[in-house]
């Protein structure tokens, strides 16, 4: 079964007619083929660049693949064509090539410090296990490894890294060794310059950057996915933790006001942004535009460029080609340009997953 597109396509501004033969994309005419959309913009599918189908709604890991799948599947109709799992309690490489999943770019397990992050999440070792670790989640993998840089110290009372600073370096080392990119959860400031510094591939939140780490990674080219909707949370946190830890408490608070101006300096420096809900225990799944409005309207981000970020932009760093001759059948229709006004994409028309109409 053959498919044909015809709509103004982005990012190339131009009104063009595509066809999908199974899982490619051709600009060749494909007689016979039927058409599922004649009008509207024409995009890439969407990437969630922090998800997590492996956690269930509220914390600790989905209990089967069923539900893994039933998570993927609140992402896919959101327009989510492709997930990056940023860390999963539970396996599921059997969805890799499942027709009905987004795309996946996974990361195996958490790996976190002892007895610190959140409960049943993350594989848990001491500093000397950390790259040994690391090198069995890159295998668990198919790409990504994912790393909880800091979290609170409940003996300090505050945000504290998860290691020292050999240890967080021989990380970023172990997994680019065994042929992985890495990434990193960081909330505070000291963990990040750390791994920064070390060649860490991305950063999850990044909320402790400073201007001189944002030029550090523009420079280098080190992505970072705000996730600026879990960060809203911040205030909640930090109310529930005041009567115990009042100075974790003041410092998330600070974290979260600063934040829209840390995404804006990053923006204007040109480090990769890229859309990441962090759905997943406390955020629902299915709402990546609520995250791609956000980085527009909180940190100032051009409709375009937010685009780029849940987009092309995206595939294109996670491996997953658009919609060029030969590339992934998968795509996004919108009725209204959503450079004019980025609303539109609450409301996608129509969507091809893996060359499946699924709307
Ligand atoms: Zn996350």
């Amino acid at each position: 079964m053959a498919f044909h597109v015809r709509g103004v396509l982005l990012p190339e501004d131009e009104e063009r007619d595509l066809w999908l033969v199974g899982d490619r994309v051709t600009f060749s005419p494909v007689e016979g083929a039927e058409t599922i959309a004649d009008r509207g913009y024409v995009l890439p599918g969407l990437v969630d660049a922090h998800c997590h189908i492996g956690i269930a709604p509220g914390g600790g890991p989905v209990e089967g693949i069923a539900q893994a799948k039933e998570l993927a599947a609140t992402d896919r109709d959101s327009g989510v064509l492709a997930i990056r799992d940023c860390g999963s309690p539970y396996p599921y490489p059997q969805l890799d090539d499942d027709p009905d999943v987004p795309r996946l770019a996974r990361a195996g397990q958490h790996v976190a410090p002892p007895k610190r992050y959140l409960r049943d999440i993350g594989v848990e070792v001491g500093a000397p296990d950390v790259p040994g670790e690391i090198a069995a989640q890159a295998r668990a993998g198919n790409g990504w490894v994912k790393l909880v840089g800091d979290w609170i110290d409940r003996s300090v009372g505050d945000l504290a890294p998860a290691w020292d600073a050999a240890t967080l370096e021989a990380a970023v080392r172990a997994a680019q060794a065994a042929g992985a990119r890495i990434t990193a959860h960081t909330f505070s400031e000291e963990a990040v310059a750390v791994l920064v510094r070390a060649g860490i591939d991305c950063l999850e939140h990044g909320t402790g950057l400073s201007i001189d780490l944002i030029g550090e990674m523009a420079r280098r080219g080190t992505a970072l996915v705000p996730t600026m909707i879990n960060i809203a949370t911040f205030g909640d946190i930090a109310a529930r933790a005041e009567g115990k830890f009042p100075e974790y408490a003041r410092h998330m608070r600070a974290l979260g006001d600063g934040f829209p101006a840390v995404v804006r300096a990053a923006y204007e420096a040109g480090v990769p942004l890229f859309v990441g809900t962090d759905a997943g225990g406390g955020i629902s799944h299915g709402v990546i535009a609520d995250e791609m409005l956000c980085l527009h309207e909180e940190a100032g981000l051009a409709p375009l460029d937010v685009l780029r970020a849940a987009s092309w932009g995206a595939r294109e760093w996670l491996g997953f080609p658009g919609l060029v001759e030969g590339g992934l059948a998968d795509l996004v229709v919108y009725a209204e340009d959503p450079r004019r006004d980025l609303r539109v994409v609450r409301a996608p028309q129509r969507m091809v997953l893996r060359g499946r109409v699924i709307r």
